[in-house]
């Protein structure tokens, strides 16, 4: 079955809610290694997005996620504008009207290149990216023990960008003195990754590895 509007909602009302909260926490990280927007920027795209939700909630999932990356790109600004822009957008292409964990992972991957093209980079540049890509890794590895795997995956990665010299970004002007602090970019993506799984697993949703249908009780 197709994810059902009441889902749609929450998912993406309740990542949008997690990332205008968090906002001072993505300032701060900003502050840290690059020119402190990060928490305000995001919080202005994800206000926008909160605003079309009764729009977005009824679409079907592909053309949403199209909606709130198209979104992102026009009120977020800074670098992160365009980059999640692109990968909602990406991952709108191709997300299945029924969505399995493979087919899932599969618009992942692609929204994942998409990211990586439109940034010039890639992991091991201490961006979002060094959250992305691990988690896509966790998305194909199967079913079992999805939704912990990827919060556990999520949270490490982003942990593991604070040893990181960035190579992208404003950070990357730092050269050495970039080193010691997590990528703000990272600390959003977690979040959205996090939020996502939340939801699904409050809502008592395992996704399906290979039936037509998203998700059963
Ligand atoms: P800006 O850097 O323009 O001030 P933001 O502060 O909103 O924009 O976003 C910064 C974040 O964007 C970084 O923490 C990093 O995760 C991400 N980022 C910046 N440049 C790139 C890139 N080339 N590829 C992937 N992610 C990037
Ligand atoms: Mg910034």
């Amino acid at each position: 079955m197709p994810i059902d509007p009441g889902l749609q909602r929450k998912l993406i009302a309740e990542v949008a809610q997690s990332i205008v909260g968090h906002t001072d926490e993505l300032t701060a990280l900003d502050q840290a290694i690059g020119d402190g927007d990060h928490g305000l920027n995001m919080k202005r795209g994800f206000e926008a997005v909160l605003a079309e939700l009764d729009k977005t909630a009824v679409l079907p999932i592909h053309e949403a996620l199209k909606a709130v990356g198209t979104t992102l790109v026009m009120k977020v600004g800074g670098a992160s504008g365009p980059l999640y822009g692109t990968l909602f957008i990406a991952l709108g292409k191709t997300f299945p009207e029924l969505p399995t964990r493979a087919g899932v992972a599969q618009a992942f991957s692609a929204a994942v290149d998409a990211v990586k093209m439109r940034g010039k980079s890639d992991v091991q540049m201490k961006t979002m990216l060094d959250v992305l890509v691990p988690v896509l890794g966790a998305l194909s590895q199967g079913s079992e023990n999805l939704y912990a795997r990827l919060r556990a995956t999520a949270e490490s990665a982003a942990a593991a960008t604070v040893p990181m010299q960035a190579v992208r970004g404003r950070a990357s002007f730092l050269g050495a003195r970039s080193v010691g602090h997590m990528d703000p970019g990272a600390r959003s993506s977690w979040l959205m990754v996090q939020t996502v799984v939340d939801v699904l697993e409050r809502e008592g949703l395992a996704m399906k590895e290979d039936e037509n249908r998203a998700a059963s009780r």
